[in-house]
């Protein structure tokens, strides 16, 4: 589910499974479409989507959620400007100890968020008629907080009404394997759970641990001092036997809302230029490369509920 719609799954292409456009640090009190200008963010990051969509990119994860700029009416215009598809995504983010969580995420049910972002799914985002292709949390280190435990829950329970993938940024291992626990405890099967920056854990036993049970481990690999120890870890899991388990991103871009031009804009062209060779550097093949980018997000992000 793109923002500008459904297409088959087999179209989706070569895919970054998690990046960002737009992100607002300001909190969840005062986020504000009113903070920015959505021509000027149009205008600095349009020339970096076309990039790599000239580079042979042809699908890109939108993953800044709800609260922190999440705008979905700007990523469809960038969508049609760039010819890049994009996905954005339903959910509450509680990392960073719930800074950027709206009141309800506290006061209501897990049933009452799954149904906010269902709705979202079955009516659309915001009064648009763009839908979300991805179920996005966050959560801190385990042992998980109430709140954070709450979210993996609702996450659980619209995974089971729409199918949904559900990608959880998680602060380390102990807190990606009681999130699985959660969902099985909901009766979602593991392999509806994304485990994004899965480089927070160190050991490869956590990742197979995860991959074992059926779970997408996902690296991320967007510095320059990172890129390379990350090439390893995913070169690791792979050895273990869990290619088809993988997935790779750079977690980049981050046009930031309240700098002068969107500070820093970090490119997303770094995925081709460094974390590819460094891949390969690592003894990562053209065809694993290939399942990596293509084959499994294709799995991983069409829509089918994954129920034990
Ligand atoms: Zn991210």
């Amino acid at each position: 589910m793109t923002v500008r719609g459904a297409i088959p799954a087999p179209d989706l292409g070569m895919t970054l499974m998690h990046e960002h456009v737009m992100v607002d640090f300001i909190g969840a009190g005062q986020v504000s479409k009113d903070r920015y200008d959505p021509d000027e963010v149009f205008r600095v990051v349009l020339p970096h989507l076309a990039r790599i969509r000239s580079l042979g990119c042809r699908t890109l994860v939108e993953c800044t959620p709800a609260y922190l700029g999440r705008d979905p009416v700007l990523l469809t215009r960038l969508s049609g400007a760039s010819g890049l598809r994009l996905i954005t995504n339903s959910g509450y983010y509680g990392a960073n100890d719930g800074k950027y969580l709206p009141r309800e995420a506290h006061q209501e049910s897990a049933e009452q968020l799954a149904q906010r972002w269902a709705d979202e799914f079955e009516k659309g985002i915001e009064g648009t008629d763009i839908r979300p292709g991805i179920i996005k949390i966050g959560v801190n280190k385990g042992p998980l907080s109430a709140v954070d435990a709450k979210l993996a829950r609702a996450a659980a329970l619209a995974h089971k009404t729409t199918g949904l993938a559900i990608a959880s940024h998680t602060g380390d291992g102990a807190a990606a394997l009681e999130q699985l626990d959660i969902l099985a405890a909901a009766g979602v099967a593991p392999s509806a759970f994304i485990w994004v920056h899965a480089q927070n854990a160190r050991d490869t036993e956590t990742h197979v641990k995860a991959a074992r049970q059926g779970a997408w481990v996902e690296f991320e690999g967007s510095t320059e001092s990172a890129v390379e120890a990350r090439a390893r870890q995913v070169k690791a899991l792979v050895d273990r036997g869990f290619l088809n388990k993988t997935l790779i991103s750079l977690d980049a871009g981050w046009y930031r809302v309240g700098e002068p031009d969107g500070g820093d804009f970090r490119s997303y062209d770094f995925f081709f230029t460094a974390f590819v060779p460094a891949l390969s550097q690592a003894g990562i093949t053209e065809a694993q490369l290939r399942q990596l980018t293509l084959d499994n997000p294709r799995e991983a992000l069409t829509i089918s509920k994954r129920l034990l």
